[in-house]
């Protein structure tokens, strides 16, 4: 589904990838872990055609995002859903406006049919339906979650990338988003990439996961095969303070 090939990016002459190379399959919930500044974030921000790196391929859902024009960009952005790290849901609209807006958007349903899907989204995400009447300033961190998540999930996107959605949670609430995760890739057989820290979501769903440390991957696995890998960087994760 994802296939990047050789990517190197930098900032100025701060080198944050030296020719990394990465797969996600179709399917699949995968992590990308990582200390601060290795590169996540910029590596998700490339993949999802707000960076284009300096040389390299990626490719997503079949189509290469280099030379990509602005037609297939838009063919591409329907096809995915994006929840980030702080939201992003604007705080002038209710939830279910902002459910709602990429339906506008991308597409030519009468107001009475979004609606509906909105408010279909937000019930799949767990939050009761008064929840899309609020606004996102009313909102706990995990319904805010819930809530971004709704309005990722609005195109019926085959592939959704979370960064760090159980960042700023309690436990419970971030219990609730690892069944949630599960649940889409189970049901809907959604592919899922997703940024965390977080090592009980990482243990409960992740099938594999990519771990970045100087520009690389530097071990990719399933959380039990990566805990026996004997590179430094990874090491580092399993035993670090974190
Ligand atoms: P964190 O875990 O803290 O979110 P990260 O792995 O997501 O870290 P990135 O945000 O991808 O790291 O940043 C990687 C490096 O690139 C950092 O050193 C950062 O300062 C730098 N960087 C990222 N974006 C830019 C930018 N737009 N301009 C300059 N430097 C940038
Ligand atoms: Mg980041």
């Amino acid at each position: 589904v994802i296939e990047i090939s050789q990517v190197t990016t930098s900032f100025g002459d701060h080198i944050v990838h030296a020719g990394l190379d990465l797969d996600v399959r179709r399917a699949e919930i995968f992590a990308l872990i990582g200390g601060s500044g290795s590169g996540k974030s910029t590596l998700l921000r490339e993949m999802i055609l707000l960076h284009r790196p300096d040389s390299g391929s990626i490719r997503v859902l079949g189509t290469d995002l280099h030379g990509i024009g602005d037609d297939e960009t838009l063919a591409l952005r329907r096809r995915y859903g994006v929840m980030f790290q702080q939201g992003g849901l604007f705080g002038s609209l209710t939830v279910a406006e902002n459910v709602g807006l990429p339906l506008r958007e991308h597409t030519d349903l009468p107001d009475t049919l979004i609606d509906e899907i909105a408010a279909l989204k937000i019930a799949m995400t767990g939050l009761a339906p008064e929840a899309g009447l609020q606004y996102p300033s009313e909102l706990s961190g995990g319904m805010m979650k819930r809530a971004s998540l709704a309005r990722a999930l609005a195109l019926d996107p085959e592939l959704l990338f979370l960064d760090e959605p159980t960042a700023g949670l309690d436990p419970e609430s971030a219990a609730g988003v690892d069944v949630l995760v599960r649940k889409l890739r189970d049901m809907f057989g959604l592919t899922i990439v997703m940024i965390t820290h977080d090592l009980d979501l990482l243990w409960q769903v992740a099938d594999r996961v990519a771990v970045l440390a100087e520009g690389k991957v530097q071990g990719i696995g399933s959380m039990v095969e990566l805990e026996h890998m004997d590179n430094p960087a990874i090491r580092q994760f399993f035993d670090g303070p974190r």
